[in-house]
């Protein structure tokens, strides 16, 4: 055996960098002074929370933003803020995350699910083709990857199908310039740890739609307090709907806040950071045979906090085989094709509590999804390590007859 073939990956695919000192620092003030809900404010005190809906509307350049407790929470109010009520039937994509399908479930709302292209991004035909179905399509750019976003407007636009997106793996991208998050009438982002910002859990939403934003801060539980926000439209936005819209707690607290503000402001150099580490695995797994990558579009600035490739039309044994045999050498790879739903599980036809849908082409795609995680605990050295790993597993497994 040559040395190479004997290369081992020790990392850990689920570690991400502690939280910064200035974090730790303002998280330690707030648990100091004692007040942590974001209404308890001192005379003249703006509140980590309100501080970083300020800061995190300035980042997108939206008119509104608030804080809530997860990305899954900030999908479902963008959901009721926007009028779907239960029975109603609201678009989403296949391939996505259980809270995506979870959300439009918790307003007693159905989700109608969109296919998948080889790009992993929305297809936009079968789209056009089911857009009479419902008035809502919550969009998740599922992995990081981004369709037309300039496309899929203008047919939601002519179809009147209001756009809530789900960047939870967009956070600091942008399609054409404009921040992931600004082309619907919501943009919806997590805080949780495996995401762009870590508070543990939490979540984000911002909107230009002043009655969106109005009810989106009475939907997350504002006790009438609504003035004491700085990213909120002003108290006449409220008048309207501050009798109809019920409370459904789901707030975020200042310590959580506190955490994530440092963290955004050094988020554009984590994202060129990630973006190196991401590169370097591309190059590394370039013209592998077998093995298709994802070609990223011009118009993208993507986040690159994880990798996907497709082994496409491979038979299942196949794949399985260079899952284990990457796992054997430390390279834990996640595949979107498996049976039976692991952890994070992303196939439509997992999500049982929704009718049945056959997307045949969908499925296909979706067979060979592979995924990884690209933690920031990664050197680069690392990930060309990992890339020369997975170009060697897949070669022997394809040679022999995949
Ligand atoms: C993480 C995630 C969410 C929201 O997750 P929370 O755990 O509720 O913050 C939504 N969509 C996708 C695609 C995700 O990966």
């Amino acid at each position: 055996m040559t040395l190479r073939m004997t290369e081992q990956f020790t990392g850990n695919f689920t570690q991400q960098e502690p939280i910064p000192e200035e974090a730790i620092e303002a998280a330690v003030a707030v648990m100091r002074h004692g007040r942590l809900h974001r209404y308890n404010l001192a005379g003249g005190e703006q509140g980590e929370v309100a501080l970083l809906e300020q800061e995190f509307a300035a980042f997108t350049g939206a008119k509104y933003c608030l804080a809530v407790a997860s990305g899954g929470y900030a999908l479902a109010t963008a959901l009721r803020a926007v009028g779907v009520a239960p029975g109603d039937r609201v678009l989403t994509n296949a391939f996505t995350l259980a809270p995506v399908p979870g959300a439009i479930a918790s307003v007693g709302a159905q989700p109608v699910f969109v296919g998948v292209t080889e790009a992993l991004t929305i297809d936009l035909e079968d789209l056009a083709a089911k857009l009479d179905q419902a008035r809502v399509l919550m969009l998740s750019h599922m992995r990081g990857h981004l369709c037309d976003m300039d496309r899929l407007m203008e047919i939601c636009d002519a179809a009147g199908v209001v756009v809530i997106e789900d960047c939870a793996h967009t956070m600091g991208a942008a399609w054409n310039g404009v921040p992931s998050g600004r082309h619907g009438r919501v943009g919806c982002y997590s805080c949780q740890t495996y995401k762009h910002l870590n508070s543990g859990e939490g979540g984000l939403l911002v909107t230009d739609d002043e009655e969106v934003a109005a009810r989106a801060i009475m939907l997350s539980g504002s006790y009438m307090l609504y003035s004491r926000h700085l990213a909120a439209p002003g108290p006449e936005a409220f008048e309207q709907v501050k009798y109809d819209t019920p409370n459904i707690s789901g707030r975020m607290d200042h310590l959580r806040a506190a955490i994530l503000r440092p963290q955004l402001r050094n988020l554009a150099a984590q994202v060129t950071r990630w973006n190196a580490r991401y590169q370097t695995l591309e190059t590394g797994l370039r013209d592998t045979p077998g093995l298709t990558l994802v070609q990223r579009p011009e118009a993208e600035t993507y986040v690159g906090s994880s990798i996907q490739f497709l082994l496409l039309d491979w038979a299942p044994e196949a794949v399985q085989a260079v899952l284990a045999r990457c796992a054997a050498r430390g390279v834990e790879l996640k595949w979107f094709g498996v049976p039976e739903p692991v952890a994070f599980t992303s196939r439509y036809d997992s999500w049982r509590y929704a009718p049945t849908q056959s997307l045949p082409d969908s499925d296909r795609i979706l067979a060979g999804i592979v995924d990884m995680r690209v933690p920031l605990t990664f050197s680069l050295e690392d990930c060309a390590l990992i890339a020369r790993i997975i170009r060697a597993e897949v070669g022997a497994v394809w040679q022999a007859g995949a």
